[in-house]
Parts: structure tokens; C-alpha cells; sequence
């Protein structure tokens, strides 16, 4: 008889329940899930043609050393004995973690543990880093904890979407499709897009603005400065429940009309008339994602939208609120075990003494990172300059994702140990370890994410482990163990997932009220069974909390949200040699570096190849051809891409898609371009705001 089992897509941030069914030969199917709270049975492109992505065809099935194949003792000893001779030699910042969102709750738990409890460094970083940490910043600040404060059926209720920096058509189909309905059903219902690049998303748009990159500032500011003078905004919300609105409205006053028109690249009329329109609609959404987070000034940004919402007192009420969208499916996890160089665990501050304090005895560890560790860039700067031995990278392609791509290869390569645990053999970051490590896929992993809107969900297993694949949280606990640390005796995800919700629940107050530790007796029979819920779970209220904040307490220490003052001022990446600003992005079937949705041959009918989108004016005079090849370079590096004329792309810009690698397209790789230019508070990569040049490719 065929079986079925409740999982989740392992891609974005959506979250969407999946029903997997596997019929009597073996062969496996999928469907969406009705009965999930995230997408009531949709799926999209990439998440219907899962069951075509995970054949063996170029699978790790097996430990390597030095490309040879090897057992599991021996390679995990060898990385045992690597990693102490790293921290005995030149101390424990020596070695790094470099994880990513697709590693579930329990891995994230398991890697952070053992760096920051018993290795005693926070050098644990992750490719999440690139997707959502300016918002976790924007959030810190203003909330004093990072917490999203609403949730996706908060986009249907709206009367008035912002959709800023969000191709959410390609890169959120599901809410997307979400929206969609809910318009169709009130065509009242306003939608605003706010992007450079007029994106598919906009043509479901009542009005899209074709701001400047990074001009998000000046807009919000010009907000906040035309709602504070409205009849929009709250005075009694902002005087009981805020602190610093006088000083944010100061800063965002220092620009005139003209300054805002001129700053963000919009016509006057158009700004009045979308500033009347939030301020005319009471139940507004501001939806947000890698336009506002990928950026130089991204936590700014962030905090820019924020100042709005609490102006208005627009926060935590049903169809109100800011909504940061994450990229990756398990993105939030990782927030929520503290799987940040920056961040401890359980949304605790690892700045914080008595915190640390808390989780060490917790732990019951030997020792506690005392202070953040190394941000994604920073990582890798450190792996380039010889301060990391011993580098050990799971679940993600810095190779292709990292910015300065070029560099990132060449220090790992120069690293005198790195370890990589993956699926896929032929990435261009595996090409580089000393010891591979063979991980559980999709399908064959067992374990919890959390999505955008905090809800988390069992990723289960339908698939047998194939060759000698492992979780990653069993390679890391394996890893701990040889190293001669106690408290990794983990059997199953479940008695993993109990520690972390005992952790989050710790002395009764440990992490505020963020009380999952209600599901801390938590029997693998009752892992197995659990249905999703939204973070955090509360004794007697098994669905978890769907809002926060809408009685005014924030997390602060006098519990009052901060308005936070932000400046517009925006980089200009441009120059004589590198005149266009490069934008990137994803397109809407393929996900991340192509490693499993490269092998749907339907997913890539889509878009076959990696193009360059160009102006068609900017086309002409540059003597660029439709369809022609074009090489796009600046000084560090050069990709040569199919050129696609749209008008969608401002003049001055050009689009390209973040996929492709040297094994699917070469010289399209376009990691390679991006200057390792950071938020100064998240530490997020700028990766849409690029100076390059653009030019014909030269013929062979
Ligand atoms: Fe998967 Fe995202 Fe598509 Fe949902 S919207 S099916 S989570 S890729």
C-alpha cells in the first residue's frame, strides 16, 4: 500500500506543508498539504517537482578523505583530532561553523552547542546571515528581541499591502498566490510594490514605485515625516507604548518633499499619493524581504518601515503590522537556537552575562563563548587571512553564494583543514574539503523548521538513508563526543528538540515569556505526531501565539518599542569604470546554487540559462543585442550572460540571477562581482547594489 507522510518544502521561507506518498515500487510523489496552516494545499513550481530532486544522481552516499573514500571513524576522528589540534594550538576562535537555513532546528541546535558550550567560540555563522539578519537587527532595536509580529493570514486581512523589496511572485509563490485571493474576493484590497526593477509581483500592483536602489530610507522617513503631521497618527500609542518618536521624526524632517523625490527617484505625485494612501488605510501590511535586508544601510531600512507602523500604532492587530519575509526554509530556526555568531540561544543575548550564565549551567559546559563571533564576511576574511585552522561548512555553497566569490574560493582552498557536509558531491565548495561528509537530503531527514511567520513544522522522513548518509546533527555529535565532550548522546531529533525546548523555557523567565519549554516532555511519539504550531508555544494554548504586541508591551526593560532615528543617506556604487548598479536576485524555479532543483529538467523549461536583464535603451547605446551575449565585470570579477531586454529594468541597472554555477553555465557565476560591502549592525552583505560594468561579450 502506498504510504503518505506529512512533511514540509525544504526551499523558501513559505513553510508549505507537503504530503509525500510513496507507492509500492519505491517511487515517490507529492502533494500540498491542505490541512497546513501556511498554504492550505498549494504548492508552487519548485515545491510540486520536489519528488523529481532527490534521485542519487551525484550524491555524497559515502565519507571522504582527501577524496578517498573512507569509514565513518576515521573520518570523524580525523575531524575530531583536526579541531582540538586547531584549538590547542591557537585557541578556540581558530575553528568556525559555517551552517545554513536549510539545516533544521535540531542540527542548528547540535552545531551551536558544541561551538559555543564546549568549543567556547561563537565563530558559528550562517548562510542566513545573507537572507534575514538586518531585520533581526531592525527588530532588536526596536522591540528589544527579535520577534515577527504577525502573521500570514495578516496579508489577507489588509486592506493596503507594501510589498518593498520583494519579487514575492518568484520568491513567496504561495503567499503570493495568497494575496491573490484574497484580492480577488475584495477588490478593494490595495496592493503596493516598491522595487527598482518592476518584478512580476507588480503586475498584480495597484501602484508600483520605481524607487532608486537603496532609497528605501528616504521614503519611510518621508512617511513618518507626512503621517506625523496626519490624522493617521496615534499620539496616545506613541506616548504610552514608544520612546524616541521626536527624535526619529526630527531626522526624518531634514529632507524636504523635493529632497525625498530626488533621493528615491519618484515623481512628487507620486509620493503624495502613496503616502495618502497608508495613511488613509488603517489595516496596512508592510512586507518586506531581501531588497530592504541585503543592503549597506539594511537595518536602517528595516527600522525606517518599523517607525511607521508604530506612528500609526499599526502593530500586532489583525491585518496591521511590518512583515519581514525570510528567504529559507528553516532561516527562523536557526534564529530561535541562536545559530548566529551574534546571538547565544533561545533568543538570549550572548552579551549577556547572566544569560550566558543560564546557558551554561543548562549545558552543563565546560565553557561560554564570552563574546559574538564572526559574521558570514567576516569568516571568510578570516579564513583568507590564515586566523581559521579548521573550517567546518554544512548544507550551503559559500563558493557560489559568498560575495567576492573569487576570494572566498581561494581561502578555502588555502585552509589548512575544511570539512563539508552535504548531499551533492559536485558543488564547488565540496570540490575543496579534506573530509566530506555524506548528509541526509530531503526526504530523509527528520527534525523541525520554523517559517516566516514563526510556525513550526516537522520536516519528516519518507526516504531510507542512502550509502552511509547521516543527519547533520549526528556528525556533530559524533564529532563532540571524539572531541571528549559530554551532552551529545543524542539518539533521536526528538530528545534534541525537548532540550531546546526545555532551554527556551529555563528557569521560568529565562527567555522572557518565549515558553516552548511547555513542550519540553516531549516523547519522540509525541515528536512524531506533532502538528504545526506558531513559536511560542504557551501551556494551554497548543497553536502557539499568532500576534505579538498589540497590548503595547514590547521586550525591552521598560517595555516600550524604540523609534529608532535613521539617516537617508544612501551609497552610490557606481563609478566612471563601473557605471551600472547591479541588482540580484532569484527566479522563480530554481533555488539557491541549482544543487537539486538543477536536476527537474521542468523547473529549468522556465529560464535555461543565466541572463543579464538590461533597459533596452541602456541596451542600444551600449550596442548590446537582444539575446546577445554581454560580459558583466567590475574589479572583482567578470561573468559573461545571455542579455534580456526589458523595460521592466530601470536605465542604469541590471539584473542577475544569483543560481547558476561552473557546473550548470560557466563564467555566469555571479557571486564573483559582489563586493563584500556589510551592514555595519547585521553584518548583511550589500547584494543589490553593485557597481559593474556592462559591455558586449567579445566573440571567441
Ligand atoms: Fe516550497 Fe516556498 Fe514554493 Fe511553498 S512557496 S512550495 S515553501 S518553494
Amino acid at each position: 500500500m502506498p504510504t503518505e507522510t506529512k512533511t514540509t518544502c525544504p526551499y523558501c521561507g513559505v513553510g508549505c506543508g507537503v504530503i509525500a506518498t510513496v507507492d509500492d515500487y519505491g517511487k515517490a510523489s507529492v502533494k500540498g498539504d491542505p490541512g497546513h496552516p501556511a498554504n492550505f494545499g498549494r504548492l508552487c513550481s519548485k515545491g510540486s517537482a520536489l519528488a523529481e530532486t532527490i534521485d542519487l544522481d551525484g550524491r555524497v552516499l559515502y565519507p571522504e578523505i582527501d577524496g578517498q573514500r573512507a569509514n565513518w571513524n576515521d573520518a570523524l576522528d580525523l575531524v575530531a583530532s583536526k579541531f582540538c589540534e586547531a584549538i590547542a594550538e591557537h585557541g578556540p576562535d581558530s575553528v568556525a561553523f559555517y551552517v545554513s537555513g536549510q539545516c533544521l532546528t535540531e542540527d542548528y541546535y547540535v552545531a551551536n552547542k558544541l561551538m559555543k558550550g564546549f568549543i567556547g567560540s561563537a565563530n558559528i555563522d550562517t548562510n542566513s546571515r545573507l537572507c534575514m539578519a538586518s531585520s533581526v537587527a531592525g527588530h532588536r532595536r526596536a522591540f528589544g528581541s527579535d520577534t515577527v509580529p504577525g502573521t500570514y493570514e495578516d496579508l489577507e486581512l489588509a486592506d493596503l499591502i507594501v510589498l518593498v523589496g520583494s519579487n514575492l511572485a518568484w520568491c513567496h509563490p504561495v503567499l503570493n498566490q495568497r494575496i491573490q485571493a484574497a484580492k480577488q474576493s475584495r477588490p478593494d484590497m490595495k496592493i503596493v510594490t516598491i522595487d527598482p526593477r518592476r518584478s512580476v509581483s507588480a503586475d498584480l500592483a495597484d501602484m508600483h514605485l520605481m524607487i532608486k536602489s537603496d532609497g528605501d530610507v528616504a521614503l519611510f522617513n518621508g512617511l513618518l515625516a507626512h503621517l506625523a503631521g496626519s490624522s493617521a497618527f496615534d499620539q496616545d500609542y506613541v506616548s504610552a507604548h514608544t520612546i524616541g518618536f521626536n527624535d526619529a521624526l526630527e531626522a526624518a524632517q531634514t529632507r524636504s518633499m523635493l529632497d525625498v523625490s530626488e533621493e528615491t527617484g519618484l515623481a512628487v505625485g507620486e509620493l503624495r499619493a502613496f503616502y495618502r494612501l497608508f495613511e488613509t488605510t488603517e489595516k496596512v501590511v508592510t512586507c518586506y524581504s531581501q531588497g530592504i535586508n541585503q543592503s549597506s544601510i539594511g537595518t536602517d531600512k528595516v527600522n525606517a518601515i518599523i517607525n511607521c507602523h508604530l506612528a500609526t500604532g499599526r502593530i500586532g492587530k489583525p491585518g496591521m503590522g511590518p512583515f519581514s519575509l525570510t528567504g529559507q526554509p528553516n532561516a527562523m530556526g536557526g534564529r530561535e537556537v541562536g545559530g548566529l555568531a551574534n546571538m547565544l540561544a533561545a533568543h538570549m543575548n550572548i552579551e549577556d552575562e547572566a544569560a550566558r550564565d543560564r546557558v551554561q549551567r543548562f549545558w552543563n559546559s565546560p565553557t561560554m563563548a564570552a563574546r559574538p563571533g564572526l559574521k558570514a564576511v567576516e569568516m571568510f576574511e578570516a579564513v583568507a587571512d590564515g586566523r581559521i585552522k579548521a573550517l567546518w561548512i554544512m548544507a550551503t555553497n559559500p563558493v557560489v553564494s559568498m560575495p567576492d566569490a573569487d576570494r572566498v574560493r581561494e581561502a578555502i582552498s588555502n585552509c589548512p583543514f575544511v570539512v563539508v557536509s552535504d548531499i551533492q558531491k559536485n558543488t564547488d565548495t565540496a570540490a575543496l574539503a579534506h573530509v566530506l561528509l555524506p548528509a541526509a537530503g530531503w526526504g530523509e531527514k527528520d527534525g523541525t523548521v520554523t517559517n516566516s511567520e514563526r510556525r513550526i513544522s516537522r520536516q519528516r522522513n519518507f526516504l531510507d538513508l542512502p550509502g552511509d548518509a547521516k543527519p547533520d546533527w549526528w556528525h556533530m555529535a559524533e564529532v563532540a563526543k571524539r572531541m571528549g565532550f559530554d551532552g551529545f548522546d543524542y539518539d533521536n531529533p526528538a530528545t534534541i528538540f525537548a532540550e531546546h525546548a526545555a532551554l527556551s523555557g529555563f528557569e521560568n523567565g529565562g527567555t522572557r515569556d518565549f515558553d516552548i519549554g511547555a513542550k519540553a516532555d516531549i516523547s519522540p511519539g509525541i515528536f512524531e505526531a506533532m502538528s504545526p504550531f506558531q513559536w511560542p508555544h504557551r501551556k494551554g494554548a497548543p497553536e502557539g501565539v499568532t500576534r505579538f504586541f498589540a497590548d503595547g508591551q514590547f521586550y525591552t526593560p521598560d517595555r516600550k518599542a524604540r523609534f529608532i532615528s535613521v539617516k537617508s543617506e544612501r551609497d552610490d556604487r557606481t563609478s566612471k569604470d563601473a557605471p551600472f548598479i547591479l541588482n540580484t536576485g532569484r527566479i522563480r524555479d530554481q533555488w539557491h546554487t541549482m544543487t537539486r532543483t538543477g536536476k527537474a529538467a521542468r523547473l529549468s523549461s522556465h529560464l535555461a540559462e543565466p541572463f543579464a536583464e538590461i533597459n533596452p535603451a541602456d541596451a542600444a547605446e551600449l550596442g548590446i543585442d537582444k539575446a546577445g551575449l554581454v560580459r558583466v565585470e567590475n574589479s572583482f570579477g567578470s561573468v559573461v550572460l545571455r542579455a534580456l531586454l526589458t523595460e521592466r529594468q530601470p536605465r542604469g541597472g541590471v539584473f542577475v540571477p544569483m543560481h547558476w554555477n561552473d557546473e550548470y553555465s560557466a563564467n555566469a557565476r555571479v557571486a564573483a562581482l559582489l563586493a563584500p560591502h556589510t551592514d555595519p549592525i547585521s553584518g548583511q552583505p550589500a547584494l543589490k547594489n553593485i557597481g559593474v560594468k556592462v559591455r558586449p561579450a567579445e566573440m571567441a
